[in-house]
């Protein structure tokens, strides 16, 4: 879909790397209509927006002057979610993984046998990720083809990119909820991939989504990675070393394999375009295993500190150059806000900084150019919302940061007391970004709108330059 082409003039934040993030309170991006960031001009006063403008070739463009308490910054990217578990969302929390899979996840993933359900369920859960904020979502729906298609469908007619699949499971699973061979489990997996693909967009696509290596026999993941080898260009995500009892179980089932990932990797399923969540517990050889291959980590930590799976670390990936995302990985995780994930990646990074503490072997006071046991800064936590998540889904040419010939696929924060966010509203400093400190300040808010905002201040969400949601969304 097109919409008319755009300029923005006013604050932007855009991240650059691991350890930076530009701060640009007087910033002109101009989008064309079909939603590609045509250019963007940085340190611009007002009275130079015209020319700017005429230099462009752009004068008789639609032209929108930010609030001086509202910036621009690249949507968010959540790559781990359930959409199937929505129903479930803050219950079970008791459990430990496999136990909550058996009392809580399994029986609520059951229910979408029945379209009608997937058709009551699904659109909210779409409205409340957009209005979170997620521009870009890799979605595991349950097993069922139909209700799956569904969940393509509301996507589609949502405006947000995302990537779909359906559960591989044929053992190891309730009699109710469990595909009856690894041939239908293929075949309704093929025939989602033809489905989606028919689908008249270029933001839903399909992915290969065996549910995890206890859910799959050998022959099943077999046929996947054989599906996966001879379609290189779907892309494949899964569970990986979550939680200790499935690790154990997991390698009881595959006792020719020597790691979590090996099993994976000796299936055709390890690739630069998998993305496995949460990687809680992994042997340094699995780290490396996953560096030669090239894929990526959804970083899950709300999931991992409710289901007290473990601690994430994080560092000692981005140390390697492993590429790590966020992923909500509801409803392991409570909260469907990578905002929440964001704050909990930065508690879970001081958990690990304190458990090295005193460690002989912690690279924590080595160098200050690692990561490693060590809290997450500000800069990166927002480069893993949104550069790290596309990277992991091989977006990066595509979204992630305010580039020319990226996508344009935008949040509008908002800090105005309007927004009635009382953790934030109270912060006010009516100058806006014309002063002096006009860069300190847009940082300082960025960092209050991380661990602060909410859904309340995100007033505007764009993919692909196309308004799909936010607070001052009436559609
Ligand atoms: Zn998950």
């Amino acid at each position: 879909m097109t919409t008319s082409a755009r300029v923005y003039y006013g604050a932007i934040i855009n991240p650059v790397d691991l350890r930076h993030f530009d701060a640009l309170p007087r910033a002109l991006i101009g989008v064309t209509s079909d939603g590609e960031i045509a250019w963007l001009e940085k340190d611009v006063e007002d009275h130079q927006v015209q020319d700017l403008l005429a230099k462009h070739s752009w004068s008789d463009v639609e032209l929108f002057a930010l609030d001086k308490w509202d910036w621009l910054m690249p949507g968010f990217i959540d790559t781990h979610t359930h959409a199937c578990q929505f129903p479930n969302i803050g219950i079970g929390q008791q459990y430990q993984l496999l136990d909550w899979l058996e009392n809580v996840t399994f029986p609520t993933e059951a229910k979408f046998a029945d379209t009608a359900y997937a058709k009551q369920i699904y659109p909210s859960v779409l409205t409340r990720l957009i209005s979170n904020g997620t521009t870009t979502c890799c979605y595991y729906a349950s097993l069922h083809l139909e209700s799956t298609k569904i969940l393509a469908d509301i996507a589609h007619a949502s405006g947000q990119r995302a990537y779909i699949g359906k559960c591989n499971m044929d053992r190891e699973s309730p009699p109710t909820y469990i595909e009856s061979s690894p041939e239908q489990s293929v075949a309704d997996t093929e025939a989602l991939i033809k489905y989606i693909r028919s689908l008249p967009t270029t933001l839903v696509h399909p992915i290969i989504t065996p549910r995890f290596a206890i859910s799959c026999t050998s022959l099943l993941l077999h046929q996947l990675g054989a599906l996966a080898a001879k379609d290189p260009t779907v892309p494949i995500q899964t569970h990986i070393s979550e939680n200790l009892a499935e690790i154990a179980f997991t390698k009881s089932l595959f006792k020719d394999c020597e790691t979590y990932a090996d099993v994976y990797d000796s299936h055709g399923l390890l690739k630069h375009n998998t993305i496995l969540a949460h990687a809680v517990h992994l042997e340094p050889r699995e780290i490396e295993l996953i560096k030669t291959r090239n894929a990526g980590i959804s970083h899950c930590p709300t999931s991992n500190l409710n289901l007290s799976s473990g601690s994430v670390k994080v560092g000692e990936m981005l140390d390697k150059g492993i590429k790590v995302g966020l992923g909500t990985d509801c409803s392991g995780g409570f909260a469907a806000s990578i905002l929440t994930v964001v704050q909990h990646a930065s508690i879970m990074s001081k958990v690990v900084s304190f458990e090295a503490r005193g460690k002989v072997n912690s690279t924590a006071s080595k160098s200050d150019s690692t990561f490693a046991d060590k809290p997450l800064p500000v800069a990166t936590l927002l480069y893993l919302a949104t550069v790290g998540g596309a990277r992991v889904c091989n977006l990066q040419d595509t979204v992630g940061s305010f580039e020319v010939g990226k996508s344009f696929d935008a949040l509008r924060i908002s800090l105005n007391p309007r927004t009635k966010n009382p953790g934030i509203s109270a912060y006010e400093d009516p100058s806006g970004f014309k002063g002096a400190d006009s860069e300190k300040l847009l940082r300082e808010r960025l960092e209050k709108f991380l661990f602060c905002g909410d859904d309340r201040n995100i007033a505007e969400v764009w993919v692909a330059g196309r308004l799909i949601g936010g607070q001052n969304f009436s559609g």
